[in-house]
């Protein structure tokens, strides 16, 4: 490990105090200036380190850097966990784990990705510092694959959960796969699943959550300013690590419930689906106008319910009346 390295992760594990100089160059086995050296190659890689005569370094207490120490302080649930300064695609690292044969829950979490993706190959914009990537390689046991689109929604109503618990703000979800605080979009979340060719069974599911946690300096790229915000409205000490931890706890403990619904439902019982009166409550486009968009059309629409399973009820102006699954379905709310 570099001295860089070792000085942040004594900064770091500081939790914003100041440690002296000398304890710092006696912790680290190395001379004064080079502890003075490594603090000042942070400070130009953007850490703000505060760095003070008398008193020593410390990292500044709105520092929110996304470490896997950070995440493992506040994380209750029993997961592996890997954690990336830059991936292309947290799902991808989660499909290749999955593909080769990596046993359910493994996380990737990245402060930063060069290639997020969207539902049907849109971007999801994922700069480095204001945001959370993270994926969960899950292995469910579902005979039918269409199950495993519960998935979006419990992680849907993890991240409100988790939003609400650590920033404060309310958080609702647009059918289906979208948390908006204030009428904007502030995480999306996407789904990918293998199907064993064999049995026509699900072999491993991928659970995609990209978070905005602050708005990027100079705003959000021109394509979405108009619909992005963000979970935090304010620097937060620590805030990405604690809302991760938060966001795969909750997870995790729907996930639980759901493992057990399964069961019930291949005994040929109906699962409970415990996050569906949650999700409902949240989901802020029943009883709203709205536009059904498919690949081949777009018709109008009022969104009329869900059901157990989170499928939105909606009523064509014809009078007939459709459940929807996500898949290629999006919609768009007319009356907001
Ligand atoms: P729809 O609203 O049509 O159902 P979606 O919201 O489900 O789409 P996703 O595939 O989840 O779409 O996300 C990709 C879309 O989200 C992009 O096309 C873009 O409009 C928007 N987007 C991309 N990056 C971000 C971001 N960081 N924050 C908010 N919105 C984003």
């Amino acid at each position: 490990m570099s001295t860089r390295d070792k000085l942040l992760e004594l900064l770091i594990s500081s939790c914003g105090e100041f440690v002296s100089g000398t304890e710092v160059a006696a912790r680290l086995g190395v001379s004064g200036t080079a502890v003075w050296k490594a603090a000042r190659k942070l400070q130009k890689e953007g850490y703000n380190i505060d760095a003070v005569t008398r008193k020593g370094y410390r990292l500044s207490a709105d520092t929110d850097l996304l470490t896997r120490n950070g995440i493992l302080q506040d994380l209750q649930s029993d997961i592996r966990l890997e954690v990336y300064d830059s991936v292309d695609s947290t799902n991808a690292i989660c499909l290749t784990a999955g593909s080769q044969g990596e046993p359910e829950v493994f996380a990737a979490v990245a402060g930063r990705q060069t290639r997020g993706r969207g539902r049907r190959g849109r971007s999801f914009y994922s700069p480095a510092d204001t945001g959370i990537y993270m994926s969960l390689l899950l292995r469910p046991p579902c005979k039918d694959p269409a199950q495993a689109l519960r998935l979006t929604t419990i992680a849907a109503v993890a991240v409100c959960e988790a939003i609400e618990a650590v920033s404060g703000q309310i958080a609702r979800i647009k059918w289906v796969n979208d948390v908006y605080i204030s009428g904007r979009k502030v995480c999306g979340i996407l789904t990918e699943a293998s199907i064993s060719l064999e049995g026509g069974t699900l072999d491993y599911a991928v659970v995609g959550i990209g978070i905005n946690a602050y708005e990027p300096e100079g705003g959000f790229p021109a394509d979405i300013a108009d619909r992005a915000g963000a979970a935090f409205s304010h620097r937060v000490s620590n805030g990405r690590s604690r809302l991760t931890a938060k966001v795969l706890d909750r997870f995790m403990h729907y996930y639980g419930l759901f493992l057990k619904d399964l069961e019930t439902e291949s005994a040929g019982g109906h699962g409970e689906n415990a996050y569906a009166e949650e999700y409902r409550k949240r989901c802020f486009v029943i009883g709203k106008n709205i536009d059904v968009i498919t690949p081949a059309s777009r018709r109008e629409a009022v969104a009329t319910g869900l059901t157990d399973d989170c499928r939105l009820i909606v009523k064509y102006e014809d009078g007939s009346v459709e459940e929807l699954e996500s898949g290629e379905i999006s919609i768009r709310t007319r009356d907001q």
